[in-house]
């Protein structure tokens, strides 16, 4: 059997033929070329319009990498046309297996971009021999596709997170579609200012905005100020996890001074160690973590006591109607505005302040799942690191949108 019968069964062109399969020699590998011809009497189409239009002249030959086999480099070799359309003037020809300038055919950037979902993408370049760079440039092109052509008139829920990339010098803003029928990441932008959130309501337009029924941010300001300007008819929720997020910085806060303080004036270091007994949930604790909890409950600290109130606000969000739910909230910051525990004061002091926001969680609970933004959150987290040895914002945002963008994909004949 000849490599062109396997190539036309996989991947059979209406107006090309594969033609001539060598070996080659490229950067010192053995390497296979396929030469790919114009088919008799079909006509070339304009790249600007898809339309057939009559031949100007022909171009350098180019070479586009196509899925290796059986571990050897696979290129094709074409001479590109020029075309001289009646609507584009004279144009380069489109040819189906590649797109603009890329040197890689659509489908081995779909292949490498399928796996980039699934690996590294530097464990993708260096499985294939192929580059980083190479890698990000298929991942990229899948999710231009997608974007382009992806669907978003359904959308009533939106959840808006931060994340921190850089060891926490920036923050990348990410909106979620968090409907129970469909969750998946909308947008990122960059930082997390009022102006990123403008950004995200101009690009969806008002009569996308008005048809919102629900959105899920955290208390930062600049979010809060946007959402009430842009999407006064929504819903705006300040949901468990971003609340309980808050709590857990306020006590690591408590934490850390405590200790400092303990070991300034030379006390045993009982909190050493204690940074996740103190702020992880008790059902996800390990046994020595669990072990350590204990012990440290027996301690009279200020960071013992912080934790205690974070337990109690935990069974804030199992009520079912907001009236009670209020009136424990109401309590609960009384009671913490005693603690003379400083930073627990202040949350409780915004907590009073945004309770409507708050209680807005009960009137949403049935139309919203509860876990969606904290597990988007943990997801996107993985997805940037998945994308390690990414600098820039660009690497960031493609990884988010390819990891968690449900995004529609080039379709490809053969699955490899
Ligand atoms: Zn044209």
């Amino acid at each position: 059997m000849r490599v062109e019968t396997i190539l036309n069964k996989c991947q059979k062109f209406k107006s090309f033929v594969y033609k001539n399969v060598r070996w080659l020699k490229h950067d010192g590998y053995d390497c296979i070329e396929v030469k790919i011809i114009p088919r008799k009497n079909s006509p070339a189409h304009c790249s600007g319009c898809n339309k057939p239009a009559s031949l100007y002249d022909k171009l350098k030959k180019r070479s586009f990498e196509f899925v290796p086999l059986w571990g050897y480099k696979v290129f094709f070799v074409y001479h590109m046309r020029r075309v001289n359309c009646k609507r584009c003037g004279v144009l380069v020809e489109a040819v189906p297996w590649a797109s603009g300038k890329y040197t890689l055919t659509k489908t081995h950037m779909k292949f490498l971009s399928d796996w980039a979902r699934k690996i590294s993408w530097s464990e993708t370049a260096r499985s294939f021999k192929t580059s980083w760079r190479k890698v990000f440039d298929s991942v990229r092109f899948v999710v231009d596709f997608g974007l382009k052509n992806r669907d978003v008139s359904d959308v009533e829920s939106i959840g808006i997170d931060e994340i921190a990339i850089q060891k926490g010098h920036k923050y990348l803003t990410v909106v979620y579609q968090i409907d129970k029928y469909c969750i998946r990441l909308l947008w990122v932008g960059k930082e997390r200012t009022v102006k990123t959130m403008l950004r995200f309501f101009r690009l969806f337009g008002k009569p996308w905005t008005k048809q919102l029924k629900h959105i899920c941010s955290d208390m930062w300001k600049p979010y809060l100020k946007v959402i009430k300007k842009k999407a006064p008819d929504a819903l705006h929720i300040l949901d468990r996890f971003h609340i309980m997020s808050n709590i857990n910085k306020a006590i690591d806060e408590v934490r850390a001074g405590e200790h400092r303080k303990l070991a300034e004036d030379g006390y045993e270091p009982v909190l050493k160690k204690s940074r996740w007994c103190l702020l992880k949930r008790k059902e996800n604790l390990t046994e020595k973590q669990a072990v350590k909890l204990k012990d440290l409950l027996k301690y009279n600290l200020k960071s013992i006591k912080a934790y205690l109130l974070k337990e109690e606000l935990n069974l804030f969000w199992e009520y079912i109607s907001p009236h009670w739910a209020g009136k424990f909230l109401d309590l609960w910051c009384t009671k913490v505005m005693r603690s003379q525990i400083g930073p627990m004061k202040k949350m409780a002091k915004s907590l009073r302040k945004h309770k409507p926001l708050i209680l807005n969680w009960f009137r949403a609970k049935k139309a919203l799942s509860s876990g969606i933004v904290e597990g988007l959150n943990n997801k996107a987290k993985l997805a940037t690191k998945k994308a390690y040895g990414f600098k820039t914002f660009d690497c960031a945002e493609i990884a988010l949108y390819h990891q968690l963008g449900k995004l529609p994909e080039p379709l490809i004949a053969h699955r490899f």
